[in-house]
């Protein structure tokens, strides 16, 4: 692509006009990746013109056309795969089987399931509701998308914005977060390489208070799409209320494992390793309160403190390894906090607990950790630590199993174990999340929908439910009798 720099604005690269850089750094060794320039509130400007100069033909296109476009992109994403894989672990320390077998795939699919979905937005049928007019509902576009992506999974997380909000004819302008834009950039090239005209996607590698900032506030952007913390989530709120624009948060998540009684213990002792270990447990759906009943309460620590002890910590570019560093030092710093104070205020710590020495000292790693006899109201057990951190508690009754489970301010995701279709009904059911399993936790799937309840948000991604964000419904009614004097018009005119 022609060009210097990483914006990506109106189709050309171009250089951040804030005169600041931000190094990307490899979390395994600290070393740099690539320096990027920052986008200012100029650059912001010129990619919401790009946006709207581009979006009314791309909105116009026929569905075929732009669903043809985002097949191609599929097609220009899976020649690239390996090359997608290595860098999103080099900017996240993500182990190299996770990014290849997850994120990269996971994306190219959720990229081929929004070529089918744009074939498939719909209004209501029409009908004539009262008689003299014909009603039919339009779902149109919003227009000009703006985004705010997390750096926990950068391809996936820049997927889920771009993919609904193009595929339902918007054209978006995306800000990735500091720590992880280059698969961002890279996913804007691919589009362009696609065929997707310049200005449907536009990328600003910018800082949070910068370019997010204008982002949120800027007149031209009609809805705004936001994953990250619950934190900032509020303040997106805030600042996109000025302008009234829609928006949709994919906030902070703390899911609750519940195991009946009745559960298969091995089962649920994998899928609690799993679970809170996958990608670190930088996962916003992570397993990371693990509410055991009583008479299965030991053999479960005991079953998940052996199981993690054979976690594989090391380079994240070796296919043996499990759990590469955390996204930074400033992470592991956090989360080694969060252990720390749990320690002193009375938990203990079964497993691991401790920044690894070494050969991983450089990294910024942190050993997968279980933590046991922490309290109900404890922050371990409140708040997101987003790192390889699992709290086990007892419950007794079912009920107080379910109550514990939803006595955080997060709802994003949970899951129940039990063999009894009756118990396990009942907690799909009661358990305010946005995502229950069943004797699984984690996996996701491009046809089903994805967003939280409570603090941890509103709206969905992926799926079909995604175009309720990324499109708007217009009533267009039309009078099919003909008359000069409607029957209504008695109230204005009276009898004569
Ligand atoms: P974060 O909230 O710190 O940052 C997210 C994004 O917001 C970044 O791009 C950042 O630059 C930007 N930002 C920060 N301050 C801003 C401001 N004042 N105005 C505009 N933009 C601003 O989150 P993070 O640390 O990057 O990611 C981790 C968080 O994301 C966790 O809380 C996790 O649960 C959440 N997350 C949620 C989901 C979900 O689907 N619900 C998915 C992934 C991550």
């Amino acid at each position: 692509m022609p060009g210097a720099g990483h914006q990506i604005i109106d189709g050309e690269r171009r250089v951040g006009t804030s005169g600041q850089t931000h190094d990307v750094i490899d979390p395994a060794t600290g070393s740099v990746v690539e320096s990027v320039d920052l986008a200012g509130a100029a650059d912001v400007d010129a990619a919401v013109s790009a946006a709207a100069a581009a979006q009314p033909a791309w909105g116009g296109a026929t569905p075929g056309e732009r669903a043809a476009a985002l097949t191609r992109l599929a097609g220009v994403l899976a020649d690239r795969a390996e090359e997608y894989a290595q860098v999103e672990t080099s900017q996240t320390g993500k182990p190299i089987k996770l990014t290849r077998e997850f994120d990269v795939p996971g994306s190219i699919d959720n990229v081929s399931f929004y070529a089918g979905a744009a074939r498939n937005l719909e209004g209501r049928a029409a009908a004539e509701y009262d008689g003299t007019h014909t009603s039919m509902v339009r779902r149109e576009a919003m227009g000009v998308v703006g985004s705010i992506a997390p750096w926990n999974y950068p391809l996936q997380m820049a997927v889920w914005k771009v993919l609904p909000a193009i595929a339902a004819g918007n054209a978006i302008v995306l800000k990735p977060a500091e720590l992880t834009p280059l698969t961002s950039v890279m996913l804007a090239e691919d589009c362009l390489a696609a065929g997707i005209p310049a200005g449907v996607v536009n990328v600003l590698t910018g800082a949070g208070r910068v370019a997010g900032e204008a982002l949120l506030a800027h007149p031209g952007v009609r809805m705004v799409s936001f994953t990250g913390s619950t934190p900032v989530g509020k303040r997106v709120m805030e600042v996109a209320s000025q302008t009234v624009k829609r928006v949709h948060l994919e906030l902070g998540g703390k899911a609750p494992f519940v195991v009946f009684d009745d559960a298969d213990l091995e089962a649920a002792v994998h899928g609690a390793v799993a679970g809170a270990l996958i990608n670190t447990g930088q996962d916003c759906t992570a397993a990371t309160r693990a509410y055991v009943q009583r008479p299965l309460y030991d053999a479960f620590v005991q079953g998940v403190a052996d199981l993690m002890r054979t976690v594989r910590l090391g380079d994240p570019r070796d296919e043996s390894t499990d759990q590469g560093p955390l996204v930074s030092h400033a992470q592991q710093g956090r989360v080694a906090g969060f252990v720390d104070r749990a320690r002193t205020s009375g938990a203990k710590v079964v497993v691991g607990g401790q920044v690894p020495g070494g050969a991983l000292a450089a990294g910024a790693y942190y050993e997968p950790t279980l933590v046991i006899d922490a309290a109900q109201d404890s922050e371990i057990v409140q708040d997101e630590i987003f790192g390889p951190v699992l709290v086990v508690l007892p419950f007794d009754s079912d009920d107080e199993g379910i109550r514990l489970a939803n006595d955080t301010p997060f709802g994003l995701a949970a899951s129940a174990w039990s063999r009894d279709v009756v118990r396990s009904m009942r907690a799909s059911r009661e358990i305010q999340a946005g995502c229950v399993w069943i004797n699984d936790h984690i996996p996701i799937i491009s046809e089903m929908p994805h967003g939280g309840y409570k603090s941890s948000g509103f709206g969905k991604d992926m799926s079909q439910y995604s175009f309720d964000e990324y499109t708007q419904v217009k009533h267009v009614s039309v009078d099919i009798t003909g008359e000069v004097r409607k029957d209504w018009h008695r109230t204005i005119f009276g009898d004569r």
